[in-house]
């Protein structure tokens, strides 16, 4: 146990809303804040067996809450049910994202629109609207002693380009912007924000670019392995914690070396 409060990854009594908090990056993002003392609000969509046992797994610092997050009704009423239960958000991790294969060489144009459209809708839409939800309640909760935080998980589909899903990459581009807009706008509301870009990481939205392309994936990886949950889920449980105060804007990259912006 670290003692030392200069170097202290310690949450405790922050609530922590995670975005997609039922499997993947998100749940584990939940395990590691609730490990540093956190209160977790693990937010999914469907996988409300998942999202349970996580809570089961966690024990009394978690909460699990339905909500589509693309829906902008249900995520105001989900984020005013945080405030009303735990009378805070100091911190929110836009985590929930959706990725689908949209080719620029299909045949398809409804099909085009429609994968752009439910990838901005989620990825860039639902994080903004949250971010200005959170910030709302930061900004009323008015004897905080410390920063309110915005942590937006990106990727490097944001910095490198993507032949096979544009409409991702410019997704996360625009997480990437969105962070360095709340950086500089809120700072004065003692509110800042961060982002992670991680790379390929063992998950189920990475599974068919992994079962399709692994050998090539790794080539391109100079630590030579996929990242794991916990490699992504512990920078922004650093993000998170008072080592991270004075990070406001930046954009961290979690790729093994893969891609460098
Ligand atoms: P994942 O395993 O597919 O998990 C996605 C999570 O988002 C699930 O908990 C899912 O919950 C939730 N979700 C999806 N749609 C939602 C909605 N409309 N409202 C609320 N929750 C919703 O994905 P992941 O790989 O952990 O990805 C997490 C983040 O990392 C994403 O932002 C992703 O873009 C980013 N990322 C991932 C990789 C990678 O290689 N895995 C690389 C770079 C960036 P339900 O099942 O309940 O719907």
């Amino acid at each position: 146990m670290n003692t030392n409060p200069k170097t202290s990854l310690d949450l405790t009594g922050k609530v922590v809303v995670i975005t997609g908090g039922s499997r993947g990056i998100g749940a584990e993002t939940a395990r590691s804040m609730a490990a540093a003392g956190g209160h977790v609000i693990i937010n999914y969509r469907r996988s409300e067996a998942e999202a349970n046992a996580l809570v089961g797994e966690i024990g009394g610092n978690a909460v699990a809450i339905q909500a589509d997050v693309a829906d902008p009704a249900a995520l105001e009423t989900m984020i005013d049910d945080i405030v009303a239960r735990f009378g805070a958000i100091d911190v929110l991790v836009n985590n929930a994202a959706v990725f689908e294969y949209n080719p620029f060489d299909g045949d398809d144009y409804a099909a085009w629109q429609q994968g752009w459209r439910r990838t901005f809708d989620l990825n860039v839409f639902a994080a903004a609207n949250a971010a200005w939800l959170a910030m709302r309640a930061m900004r009323k909760a008015t004897s905080r002693s410390s920063a309110g935080k915005i942590i937006n998980v990106a990727s490097r589909a944001a910095f490198r380009g993507e032949t096979e899903f544009a409409d991702y990459g410019a997704s996360k581009a625009a997480l990437v912007n969105l962070t360095r807009s709340i950086a500089r706008a809120c700072a004065k509301d003692n509110i800042i924000a961060s982002c992670v870009a991680p790379g390929f990481i063992e998950t189920e939205m990475a599974k068919p670019e992994l079962e399709k392309n692994r050998e090539e994936i790794l080539r391109q990886i100079p630590l030579g392995r996929v990242g794991s949950t916990a490699d992504v889920a512990n920078v922004i449980l650093f993000l998170a914690s008072p080592m991270a105060d004075y990070l406001n804007g930046v954009t961290i990259d979690i790729n093994g070396g893969s891609w460098f912006q």
